[in-house]
């Protein structure tokens, strides 16, 4: 199937790209794209009574059932029928990598038409948080993420987003990871993809899993992070939505000659533009919005920029996530020394800006935040 999709071109620095190529044939449809109305109408269609698309619905959102001979409120000579049109098979397994005995697990993807993907869960003692990807490959071409220097090849389906929740919830309901029975408490679009590049997939991914079943998982908006690159007219509109998910800006640098070559989108929308945008995202969803910034030896860990970016963060409703840069193939950065992070982490706090350094999971699995680039 792989000779269907092309492996897109490398980019050139600076290159953006912001739409999902034409493909020949579409992933298939699947209930998780649907709202509980449209599975009604799809059902009966069918010529089959429209309350089973509600018990199909909860065997897949709430049982965490996706085997149709376990669906016993299900007649037996329905099942099959109605598992080839509400939960048809969109992606297997090519290999789960694990670290930190078990807690941690890299699930690498093939989807219908050969496109990869990786998803990777993490358990906590008081939360399991599942990162996503929301597209294969990514446009945005970060020259330290590994994601970005690969390509896009499309943007996911809504039900390609959401099985990799569902994936993760039936492991652990089934207590395949470490710790015993668990839910998924939390998801952060900060897999594969610029999840802003491919909104009305990412927004019916939300609403999915935050609708009560039949509808979705119920999870609370709360526990969802949507991280972006910084596509300041998606931020304004995903203000306007009414869901409490948590914003995460991509920031990198707090001025626009780095942050231009750090994040290529930067020559769209500015420091101050984005900036703009999250504090009317704070302001709108009374949410505090998560600053991303990737600690680089010599390149944006500098006292001075540090100083700079608490001025501009000062005062606002924000949170600092300092990373220490992750290797990616090929790049000729690494993370910052131990003492320039430190006074890095110091002159924020004297800034009066809130900021934690993010406990990176999964590297040796190259599963860390920048590397997962989808390699068989
Ligand atoms: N495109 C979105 C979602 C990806 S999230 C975004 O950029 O926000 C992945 C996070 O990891 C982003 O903050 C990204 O900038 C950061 N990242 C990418 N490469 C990294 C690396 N090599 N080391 C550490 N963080 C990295």
């Amino acid at each position: 199937m792989t000779d269907d999709l092309e492996t897109p071109r490398r980019p050139e620095p600076g290159e953006l790209n912001f739409t999902s190529p034409e493909r020949r044939g579409k992933p298939p449809r699947h209930l998780a794209d649907l709202t509980a109305l449209q599975r009604r109408e799809l059902v009966a269609g069918l010529g089959l009574p429209a309350f089973r698309a509600d018990q199909v619905s909860r065997q897949y959102f709430h049982r965490l059932a996706d085997d149709p001979a376990s669906w016993s409120d299900v007649p037996a000579s329905l099942r099959d029928d109605l598992a080839a049109a509400l939960t048809p098979p969109l992606m297997s397994v090519v290999n789960e990598r694990t670290a930190d005995g078990g807690l941690t697990r890299k699930v690498l993807w093939r989807l219908f038409d050969g496109a990869l993907i990786e998803s990777v869960l993490m358990r906590y003692p008081e939360r399991v948080t599942m990162c996503v990807s929301s597209q294969a490959g990514c446009g945005m071409n970060c020259p330290f993420c590994a994601t970005g220097q690969s390509g896009l090849t499309r943007n996911l389906s809504t039900a390609e987003i959401v099985e990799q929740v569902m994936a993760g919830a039936r492991e652990l309901a089934r207590g395949e990871v470490p710790g015993g029975p668990g839910r998924v408490s939390n998801v952060v679009f900060m897999g594969m993809g610029e999840p802003m590049a491919n909104y009305d997939a990412v927004l019916s991914a939300v609403h999915r899993l935050v609708d009560k079943s039949p509808e979705g998982l119920g999870m609370s908006a709360r526990g969802i992070t949507v991280s972006t690159v910084g596509l300041v007219p998606r931020m304004r509109q995903l203000a306007t939505e009414g869901l409490p998910v948590t914003l995460a800006l991509s920031l990198h640098a707090p001025d626009d000659d780095l942050r231009d070559t750090l994040v290529p989108v930067n020559t769209r929308w500015k420091v101050a533009e984005v900036l703009d945008a999250a504090w009317e995202y704070a302001r709108t969803t009374n949410r505090r919005v998560s600053i991303e910034y990737a600690l680089i030896k010599d390149v944006n860990d500098q006292a001075w920029r540090a100083d700079l970016l608490g001025k501009r963060l000062r005062g606002k409703l924000v949170h600092v996530n300092l990373i220490p840069l992750n290797p990616t193939p090929g790049s000729k950065w690494t993370a910052s020394r131990p003492q320039d992070e430190r006074e890095f982490v110091r002159r924020l706090e004297m800034a009066g800006v809130q900021v934690t350094v993010r406990d990176t999971r999964g590297r040796e699995i190259d599963g860390a935040c920048g590397q997962l680039a989808a390699a068989e």
